[in-house]
């Protein structure tokens, strides 16, 4: 079997390569299972010096890593030299903060001196998607190995050669061997490697039906999972919003990535009031948008990531406009070599049509109109997922108090939602469980252990 990155732009295949057989596979799980006895006793300021020198690596070689990503999966080339920089900085914030995090918490009991430890648990699988090919990996594995872990990327099959420049990258900046090293396998190579005795937990980001796979493999060998799933994250305009502002940010929010980014706005749903006003300009800044190649500097909206998912983002488009959805603008591939599709909005979308119950995965927008606040927040919570949530009014009060009535992992007051190393990111529902960034996320692999002497 072969992994095979093929340029979403111009179908053109750009890498191929060989799936490693099981005796590959093991090798490396024992590799990185023995590397870890010597890296869960290096001191904090030994791996915040090698994080330091990850930073510096990625800056250094921003513009080549951005030109693959765009090339390997179609984001636009700003959006890609955006990543790599947000990559560096998770660097810079976990080299600060990581020890803090993790040093020993005394706590008051009956014995003379009790407090906490937060060892390593391992070696840690994880199971990551191409949309982020860097920051999705970035923001597990420097936390993870911050805390004394030590990693196997299993990569998407797609994103093989951004999967290998990131093992590629850790030696660069010194980290010892097989501190952090990619599998090249597919997905139906993964419960061996869950059931393995030697891997202590995993991690995946990607859709609601991979995280239940995962999580039965894991469940069934009583290891540790963290499940960064899907999204349809409701983008609420109420009637005293800035709209000039909820528009620029509505077109940020969906489009970012030709809208594959798990936390986006999703659904657009408008007090009445305000839906015309929203609309005209969200129609014609989404009309305006520049797509194209993602090489090109002014490209404002590349290629979807394959050809499979263009296909299944438009079947939803237009099982929605034979049940009643219309397409305000947009609504279908774009002719020619690659996998692009028009940006598009769709309004009239109700229950039980695609649009309305499941996520887009591309740059498609949906649009819920209503009467009020209260049916604002029940359409807000009629999905199956939880990630984020985004809510514009001048009305701060009524936002927050909105805030507890979402159930989301994020909500977002006139902002879109979006991940911060400095804050915890993560959903409910089927967006999946526990969370990544911030000291939550660092503290997810570990083993949090009491030690009390009397
Ligand atoms: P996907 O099909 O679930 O793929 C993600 C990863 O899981 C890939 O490495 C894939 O391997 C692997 N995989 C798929 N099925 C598997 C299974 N049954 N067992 C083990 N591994 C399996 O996801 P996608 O469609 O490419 O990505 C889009 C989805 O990810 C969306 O739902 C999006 O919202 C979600 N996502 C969530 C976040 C977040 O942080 N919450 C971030 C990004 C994306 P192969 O490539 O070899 O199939």
């Amino acid at each position: 079997m072969a992994l095979t990155s093929i340029n979403p732009a111009t179908g053109e295949i750009i890498r191929e390569f060989r799936a490693w057989s099981d005796d590959e596979v093991f090798e490396t799980v024992e590799k990185v299972y023995k590397a870890g006895s010597a890296w869960r006793q290096t001191s904090f300021s030994q791996r915040s010096q090698l994080v330091l020198e990850m930073s510096t690596v990625l800056r250094h070689q921003k513009e080549d890593l951005a030109r693959m990503i765009s090339q390997e999966m179609g984001k636009p080339i700003h959006e890609s030299r955006a990543e790599v920089e947000k990559c560096a900085r998770l660097c810079d914030y976990y080299k600060e903060h990581a020890k803090a995090f993790l040093d020993n918490q005394s706590i008051k009991s009956d014995a003379g001196k009790s407090y906490i430890r937060f060892d390593p648990l391992g070696v840690i699988l994880a199971v990551m998607p191409w949309n982020f090919p860097f920051w999705q990996v970035f923001r597990f594995a420097i936390p993870t190995l911050m805390a004394g872990n030590t990693v196997l990327l299993k990569h998407a099959s797609n994103a093989t050669w951004c999967s290998l420049s990131i093992e590629g990258l850790f030696a660069k900046a010194g980290f010892p061997e097989d501190i952090f090293r990619s599998l090249l396998i597919g997905s139906g190579a993964v419960s061996e490697v869950i059931r393995d005795k030697r891997v202590a937990g995993v991690t995946l980001t990607g859709s609601s039906n991979a995280g239940r796979a995962i999580a039965q493999t894991a469940g069934a060998s009583l290891k540790k999972t963290v499940l960064e799933l899907g999204g349809s994250d409701p983008f609420i305009v109420l009637a005293d919003a800035d709209i000039d502002h909820a528009v620029e940010d509505a077109v940020t929010s969906r489009m970012i990535n030709a809208g594959q980014s798990c936390v986006a706005a999703k659904r657009f749903i408008l007090e009445k009031t305000i839906a015309d006003k929203f609309l005209d300009g969200f129609k014609r800044k989404m009309e305006a948008l520049l797509v194209g190649d993602p090489l090109a500097d002014s490209t404002r909206v590349g290629p979807m990531a394959r050809m499979d998912l263009r296909d299944g983002l438009d079947q939803q488009v237009q099982k929605s406009i034979a049940l009643g959805a219309k397409a305000l603008t947009g609504g279908g591939p774009i002719d020619g070599p690659g996998t692009f599709y028009q940006p598009t909005i769709l309004v009239d979308v109700k229950p039980g049509m695609p649009a309305y119950d499941e996520e887009l995965f591309g740059p498609v927008a949906v649009v819920i109109v209503v009467d009020n606040v209260d049916e604002a927040i029940a359409k807000a919570n009629e999905t199956d997922y939880g990630l984020g949530a985004s809510i514009w009014t001048a009305n701060l009060k009524l936002a927050e108090a909105l805030a507890v009535r979402i159930e989301a992992g994020a909500v977002f007051i006139n902002g879109f939602v979006k991940s911060d190393p400095r804050l915890p990111f993560g959903g409910i529902k089927d967006s999946g469980y526990g969370r990544e960034l911030s000291i939550y996320g660092i503290r997810e692999f570990v083993n949090i252990k009491t030690v009390w002497v009397k």
